[in-house]
């Protein structure tokens, strides 16, 4: 293997292209925080709703009860440990319960408590009676649906009769054979396939069309294509629902062609902020220098979990090695692993199993850390000009809203050039970044 020494000049040129790590998909990004996510991000923002009938009612509940759902799935929402709707869940279910059928587009940031809307309110429409699919879930990716149908299998535990099918790579169907499942949960490419090719189902008789990640779906190739296509063939009084994480023109766009006279809500990210946060810096003289200070303060933090920022992934690897050699327990995140790796990796991470988190800029665009405590920038944020990235550093260290628990943040730095670029960084945010001995970290706690 490569001496260390070598890749230690590797990190001193940052920002070499070598390095670089490949891009990941919108898709998998956004998996990456439905698997790291465990609990709901609460919001201070109002829903706000836009509606072509101003007059119409619009009401909103402050429990489940409110709802009038099957008892069934009211324990399963239970069961689930779900004690009161969400923000957007307030808003969003009357409206979708309602009758006759509304439309609805609704916009909020992921973990919000879309998914658990929409499928609660489908679930609610199903007549499990009668043996044929009656609900279409799309989603982007094979393993977004399978996210979706565990959520949408565990909520309806309950309720023995409503039974699930998934429409993703790898089933199959054989010729001439009917689905009897009331609920399919799918990719746009297969449910296409199996509705307008092979006719495996009526699409005429859906009554619940939910698009799910409309922003991510039309990132993806082909499937705003596909949707379409699917959605033409639907019958007019079926409800249609499409949500998304993000809200710009071209969600919009597409919104507008797969849901008529919709009833809008969006739900505002709250900024991110450093309040509550607690920032240092420790100075070393190299990157050996930086893996002894965060070895002493792995060693002192007792407190929850941490994430290590690496600016290339040879360093993180390294890290990890050195980490791992020394008998701790760490993670390591990187834009090379497969899908399933990560998924693996984060699974792991967010069961406690490692209380470290080793991982590069591209990763952390899909990692929300409201659950970790400490966030340590073994390198800082730089963009491409080498000028310290604030926008990343906030998205590292931040938390969203009043809720967001005290953190502690610990920026390595090795040499005047970065000791620079935290100046900037503190300076663009009026903040103290105050400075800590390596050798006696425990003032932190
Ligand atoms: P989104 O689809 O907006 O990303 P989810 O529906 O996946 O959000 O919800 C995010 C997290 O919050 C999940 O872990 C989910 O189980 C949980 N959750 C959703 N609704 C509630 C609720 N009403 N109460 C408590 N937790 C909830």
């Amino acid at each position: 293997s490569t001496s260390s020494s070598e890749k230690i000049n590797v990190s001193k040129n940052e920002g070499a292209g070598e390095t670089e790590e490949p891009e990941i998909s919108a898709a998998e990004l956004s998996l990456m925080k439905k698997i790291l996510r465990s609990k709901l991000i609460k919001s201070t923002n109002d829903v706000e709703v836009q509606r072509n009938d101003p007059n119409s009612p619009l009401y909103s509940v402050k429990s489940f009860e409110e709802l009038n759902l099957n008892p069934n799935l009211l324990k399963g929402v239970y069961a689930m440990g779900f004690n009161s709707p969400s923000k957007i869940q307030e808003t969003a279910l009357p409206t979708l319960l309602a009758d006759p059928p509304q439309n609805m587009i609704a916009q909020s940031q992921s973990g919000t408590g879309k998914t658990a809307a929409f499928v609660l309110a489908s679930l609610s429409r199903v007549d499990s009676s009668k043996s044929f699919p009656q609900v279409i879930i799309l989603s982007p990716t094979y393993e977004l649906a399978l996210q979706t149908g565990s959520v949408a299998k565990q909520m309806a535990k309950y309720c023995d009769d409503i039974k699930f099918r998934f429409a993703v790579r790898g089933e199959e169907i054989s010729k001439g054979e009917k689905i009897t499942e009331q609920v399919i949960v799918g990719t746009p490419g297969k449910v296409m396939d199996w509705a307008l090719r092979y006719r495996f189902f009526d699409i005429q008789k859906i009554r619940v069309f939910v698009l799910d990640e409309a922003d991510v779906m039309i990132a993806t190739q082909g499937h705003h294509d596909q949707s379409i296509r699917v959605h033409k063939q639907l019958s007019k009084d079926c409800q249609m629902m499409l949500f998304s994480a993000t809200y710009d023109q071209e969600v919009m766009d597409f919104a507008e062609i797969i849901v008529s006279n919709p009833v809008i809500i969006r739900l505002r990210k709250e900024e991110e902020s450093l309040d509550n946060i607690k920032q240092f810096y420790v100075v070393c003289k190299n990157m050996d220098e930086k893996f002894s200070a965060l070895s002493n303060i792995y060693g002192v933090i007792s407190i929850g979990q941490a994430i290590v920022f690496c600016h290339t992934r040879r360093t993180a690897s390294w890290l990890s090695e050195k980490l791992t050699k020394e008998g701790h327990a760490v993670a390591l995140l990187s834009g090379d692993l497969q899908v399933d790796q990560r998924l693996a990796v984060l699974n792991r991470f967010r069961d406690g199993k490692e209380k470290v988190l080793i991982t590069t800029n591209v990763c952390a665009r899909g990692i929300d850390i409201d659950q970790v405590t400490v966030v340590v920038n073994f390198d800082l944020p730089i963009d491409q000009a080498g000028r310290a990235d604030c926008e990343t550093y906030l998205h590292r260290i931040g938390r969203t809203g009043r809720f967001g628990k005290v953190g502690l943040a610990i920026n390595m730095v090795d040499g005047p050039r970065t000791l620079a670029l935290l100046k900037q960084i503190a300076d663009h945010f009026g903040r103290n970044i105050l400075k800590l001995d390596a050798e006696d970290v425990d003032e932190i706690e």
